[in-house]
């Protein structure tokens, strides 16, 4: 490399579709990144809730590494160890009995949106195809799943979409009922919407779901690319709340920063993705499957989970504290450690100002929407970087507040 790299030449070579943070990460390690010139940063963003046990933490690097001297690649035409390996402990640790892998979180949707359909093509007919989805919600950035997202700025200038697919307000059980019939083959809901602004599910709404979706002979798909993997204290949402999915995808903290994701579900369902129906090169490649597996062998031990709950009430408790002395947030919400805090009207619409604040004072928090910022720290931060993170966060609205 002749010139020096640095946020200069992202601009320079990279299509315009992100705009990241001033600096460079060049090194991390639990809790803490460092960039190029050497600062060091608490991370509170987790890689958008990816980076499940830090980084490089000791027993995922072992895995990688471990597995890099085996074996690479071996594409679908074979089958491999560590993918089968997985796949039994997802299927053991869950409702599933069958489980697809790919390389992200929309691509295990557009699997999970291809099976749903398909399985009601074969069971009851090609007019069973309306996949009903939430208002506000994020399934991914493919044209299928941008579709089924309930955010209309991510389809503008993409049309046509694929059709079928209508919308209904989360957290609305009567908003449901008046949209669903024995045309819809399936409702997604995300149980926490993340991108929509970390916002919880009512348990009686998800009630509700399964109940109109067997009523109606549909099937019920949970997004769980955010909330999965240990992230709101269970190794599943699904399960905190007590509702059963028939379908369940998962991804980010899946591969704690390494890409894999997997859509779940039952053999019967599973059937209708027979031989050649569906596929991807990568999906359940050796390398990702050992890190995975690995992720998910330390989070779902219960002391992890447990923390998970201590952790999140820890940091609360700080973000309370500190909206007590400024009063900021209308509100701290969510769901383990997938925190988000509200900013009240004076302050409406500038959460990234406020990213851009924390980000002085060597902070890597996230935003939900314009006007939530948004926590998704390592599910093993310790105590102490939850404190010095916590003291970042106050300069960081002590600033807001001031401007
Ligand atoms: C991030 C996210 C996705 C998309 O995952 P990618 O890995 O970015 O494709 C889908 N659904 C939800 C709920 C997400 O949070």
């Amino acid at each position: 490399m002749s010139s020096k790299i640095t946020r200069a030449t992202f601009d320079q070579v990279m299509v315009p579709n992100y705009a990241p943070a001033s600096f460079i990460p060049v090194k991390g390690l639990g809790s803490r990144v460092w960039d190029q010139e050497g600062h060091e940063f608490i991370d509170l963003a987790g890689g958008i809730a990816v980076n499940s046990l830090g980084h490089c933490h000791p027993e995922l690097v072992a895995a990688l590494t471990e597995q890099a001297q085996k074996l690479w690649h071996v594409s679908n035409v074979f089958t491999n160890e560590p993918v089968l390996k997985l796949a039994s402990r997802l299927t053991e640790l869950t409702f599933a009995e069958r489980v697809f892998f790919s390389n992200s979180g929309a691509e295990a949707n557009e699997a999970a949106f291809k099976l749903v359909r398909k399985y009601a093509s074969d069971h009851s007919g090609a007019h069973k195809h309306q996949i009903l989805s939430c208002k506000n919600s994020f399934h991914g950035r493919t044209l299928f799943t941008v579709s089924v997202g309930g955010q209309p700025k991510y389809t503008e200038g993409f049309a046509p979409v694929p059709a079928g697919i209508d919308h209904f307000e989360y957290n609305n059980i009567e908003s449901l009922k008046a949209a669903i019939s024995d045309n819809t083959c399936a409702v997604v809901i995300e149980p926490v919407q993340g991108e929509g602004g970390v916002l919880p599910a009512d348990k009686a709404f998800l009630q509700a779901a399964r109940e109109l979706c067997d009523q109606h002979g549909a099937l019920l798909v949970f997004d769980e690319v955010q909330t999965g993997v240990g992230r709101t204290g269970s190794l599943y949402a699904y399960m905190e709340y007590g509702v059963v999915p028939d379908v369940l995808t998962t991804a980010k903290a899946l591969g704690g920063g390494f890409p894999i994701g997997a859509m779940l579900t039952t053999e019967k369902i599973a059937k209708s993705f027979g031989i050649g129906t569906h596929g991807s090169t990568y999906g359940g490649n050796p390398l990702g499957a050992a890190v995975a597996e690995k992720v998910i062998d330390i989070v779902s031990r219960p002391e992890v989970l447990a923390g998970v709950r201590t952790k999140a009430q820890r940091l609360i408790d700080g973000l309370n504290a500190i909206n007590a002395k400024y009063g900021v947030f209308k509100t701290v919400r969510g769901m383990g450690l997938l925190i988000g805090a509200v900013l009240t009207e004076q302050y409406a619409g500038r959460a990234k100002d406020f990213t851009k604040l924390a980000e002085k004072h060597n902070l890597m928090v996230l935003v939900a929407g314009l006007s939530v910022v948004r926590l998704a720290p390592s599910l093993v931060i310790t105590d102490e970087d939850i404190d010095e993170g916590l003291k970042r966060f106050e300069a960081a609205v002590a600033d807001l507040a001031a401007a």
